[in-house]
């Protein structure tokens, strides 16, 4: 699936935009919430990297003409990344010389991590990714965020949304940790799909655990024993309000996500996943649901690639709002939503 192929959908979407885009909304993928780790974690973590096969050099050259004068800005194939005011304020980034050393490593660095994650989803996202390294970001040095911009608005009588851009920021603690980055890099990978919070969480924390070695979130024992249930008996992952939540359940979700998603990884193999954005891919379906995908509708996907019906298996860790559904169901349900926005778009028009 490489050299991903708009549909034709997207193509006549950039010509209309002008005219038919109704709203450009940010929608985030995450953040990687860490509590203040003792050193020890860190310690083990950075031997871990050592040995990290994502060390690589990058297949792109990073040429050090594209790091402006004052060595605030960079770019490279797929990243352009910059300083933000608060951090050129520190001994370690006050100079010109500091910082374009530093730009060309990271450039390469993330360069090479893009590479290894190309090769291990098969696809890319479209839109080069906007670096931004903090001091502190929203007034913590522990949180770092992958931001997905997108589009939504009807495109001749159907509902579309598009990505428009993808931004991340890191305080340079965060960034300087080799997990987090390339947990932040598989969403900005995999939230090109608009998958539901749990699932993208589930999934960074996989690769980030189980591909970079650079986890910090340990799997549950049981998924049925360790499961938390709400008071109308749905199970709490279902909850998740994503990046912005701060709640005594958000290192449980980390948690239970990553055992949950590793359970299936485990089940049907290394390409799993691979296979489920595949079969989106070529449905191109995402792209015409309202905000992000309805867990029945990622489960509706996870079964086709696993080749059984996977809703008992959710229904029996409390997913009790996941049903069984055929593709004709989906199309009947974005056909619906179409049909509601005509209606309303139209009843507006008349008032
Ligand atoms: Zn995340």
């Amino acid at each position: 699936m490489r050299g991903k192929k708009r549909r034709p959908i997207v193509a006549n979407f950039w010509h209309l935009i002008p005219m038919l885009l109704v709203a450009a909304l940010v929608f985030n993928g995450c953040t990687a919430l860490e509590e203040a780790r003792q050193r020890r974690e860190k310690r083990l973590l950075e031997e871990r990297n050592a040995s990290s096969l994502m060390l690589k050099t990058p297949k792109s050259e990073i040429d050090p003409d594209n790091i402006t004068e004052d060595g605030l800005f960079g770019k490279s194939d797929h990243y352009t990344i910059k300083f933000a005011e608060d951090l050129q304020q520190l001994p370690a980034f006050d100079e010109i010389d500091e910082r374009e050393e530093f730009i060309l490593g990271a450039l390469g660095y993330m360069e090479s991590l893009y590479d290894a994650m190309h090769e291990l989803f098969g696809f890319h996202p479209e839109h080069k990714i906007h670096v931004t390294l903090h001091d502190t970001f929203r007034d913590s040095r522990l949180g770092a965020f992958t931001t997905t911009q997108y589009r939504r608005g009807m495109i001749n009588g159907r509902y579309v949304k598009s990505i428009e851009g993808i931004s991340m920021d890191f305080p340079m603690q965060m960034y300087e940790k080799h997990g987090v980055r390339a947990h932040e890099l598989t969403h900005a990978f995999t939230n090109i799909y608009y998958i539901p919070v749990w699932f993208s969480e589930g999934i960074a924390v996989l690769i980030q655990t189980e591909y970079a070695k650079g986890g910090l979130h340990r799997k549950y024992d049981s998924l049925k024993a360790d499961a938390r249930i709400d008071i109308n008996g749905k199970n709490e992952l279902e909850n998740w309000g994503g990046h912005t939540e701060n709640s005594p359940l958000t290192q449980w979700r980390y948690r239970y996500a990553y055992t949950l998603v590793a359970e299936l990884w485990e089940r049907y193999g290394a390409d799993f996943y691979i296979k489920v954005f595949e079969l989106m891919e070529a449905d191109g379906l995402h792209q015409q649901l309202e905000d992000l995908m309805p867990t029945s509708i990622l489960v509706y996907y996870l079964s086709e690639a696993a080749g059984e019906d996977l809703v008992p298996f959710f229904r029996k860790l409390y997913f009790n709002d996941v049903r069984q559904l055929t593709k004709a169901d989906i199309i009947r349900y974005v056909e619906g939503l179409n049909q509601n926005r005509r209606q309303s778009n139209q009843n507006r028009r008349r008032r």
